[in-house]
């Protein structure tokens, strides 16, 4: 099913007594959510991610705008009318059912033509806790389950109706670690076997990088960029998006461009074209510096972290805008600490520029 969100706003009204301005939560969002994909809503907390979920299940009026799930207009529809399937970051599940009750707990509201008999409530039961891997827990009360365990009842409980849409809110968010990252490819591996369309929301860059199709990054309620996750990261719109995406993040320099030369700080590190002479911010993913006693960034090494195949560099530069430079290199590179300096080149494609001001991305040519 696919889902259109068209001209998508919702407003709030302050929450400060004292001001009469509102919230936009989410301003004048458009996007065509393609059949059968998985979607990665991103974008750190209060950005409008739920809001935006929260509109597409129906929990939520938008304050204008129109939401389709095909060709049906289901603004003006009823969450339950609108057949989807909903996962929180707390699973809400009931303590005092067992986890067969508990999935099956959808399907005995259903009425009319809807209406199943005991024997296909259990079958559909069955068929859901199977593709979640819980068939084997069919008769434990929630408590007796591990928060993983829990996540996939919840999960089976919104499959069991069969929904044209999965919305999961944050649902890794109360995992630990371990049981976050086996969860996520669980989740990824339901949806190509299920083939819902999924809009999964997360704060965490990592997450929504690793299972989407493709990523909505956000910021304070608007679209900042929409891509494959590999692509966003390779060629981002904006700063914001920039940071945002990758471990350890991109660095960030203070720069400027002077006669067709790019410099960081007083380095000269690159000719480009294209760009007339202006202040610049500058971003150097980290895994872009290649140790070269002539390369043009001089950096100040204050410490090597042997990471097995790779070594992380962190040096110190006059002209970065975090204390601290950090660099992936290869292992076979030597960097030895004690060294005055440490000489970088940069890889043309790992080397970004903005706007000082609009921190919008300028794009160039190297020469
Ligand atoms: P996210 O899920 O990305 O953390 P939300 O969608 O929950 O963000 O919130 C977006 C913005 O809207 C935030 O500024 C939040 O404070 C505000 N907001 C959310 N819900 C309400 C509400 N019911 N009333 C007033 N403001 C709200
Ligand atoms: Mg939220």
């Amino acid at each position: 099913m696919k889902i259109v969100l068209q001209n998508l706003t919702k407003a709030f009204p302050s929450r400060n007594k004292k001001s009469n301005e509102e919230v936009i939560a989410v301003n004048n969002f458009n996007f065509e959510i393609p059949d059968g994909k998985l979607i990665g809503l991103l974008g750190p907390s209060g950005c409008g991610k739920s809001t935006t979920l929260y509109m597409i299940s129906g929990l939520q009026k938008p304050t204008s705008g129109r939401i389709f799930f095909g060709d049906d207009d289901v603004t003006e529809l009823s969450t339950e009318n609108r057949g989807i399937g909903l996962v929180f970051q707390n699973y809400a599940l009931y303590p005092h059912m067992t986890v067969k009750q508990n999935i099956m707990f959808p399907l005995q509201n259903l009425k009319g033509q809807d209406k199943l008999t005991k024997e296909q409530m259990l079958e559909r039961t069955q068929e859901a806790a199977r593709l979640v891997q819980i068939d084997g827990l069919l008769d434990r009360k929630p408590s007796e389950l591990s928060g993983g365990q829990q996540q996939r009842v919840a999960i089976a409980r919104a499959l069991v109706k069969m929904p044209r849409v999965l919305l999961l809110d944050e649902p890794l968010s109360n995992l630990d670690a371990r049981l976050r990252l086996q969860t996520r490819e669980e989740i990824r591996r339901i949806q190509q076997e299920t083939k819902i369309t999924t809009v999964f929301v997360t704060h965490d860059q990592e997450e929504a990088m690793s299972i989407s199709d493709m990523i909505v990054v956000m910021k304070t309620g608007i679209v900042q960029q929409i891509g494959k996750p590999q692509d966003v990261y390779d060629d981002p719109a904006n700063l914001f998006v920039a940071k945002f995406l990758g471990t350890p993040p991109i660095n960030v320099f203070e720069g400027r461009v002077k006669g067709g030369m790019l410099y960081v700080g007083p380095d000269a590190v690159m000719e480009i074209k294209g760009v007339s002479d202006q202040a610049v911010t500058v971003g150097i993913r980290p895994e872009g510096f290649v140790p070269d006693e002539n390369g043009p960034l001089k950096c100040k090494p204050v410490n090597v972290e042997v990471m097995g195949r790779d070594v992380s560099v962190v040096s110190t530069h006059e002209a970065s805008a975090n204390p601290f430079v950090r660099s992936i290199i290869n292992a076979d590179h030597k960097v030895n600490p004690a060294l005055e300096h440490v000489r970088y080149a940069i890889k043309p494609h790992k080397i970004f520029i903005f706007n000082k001001e609009t921190e919008e991305r300028i794009y160039f040519e190297v020469k």
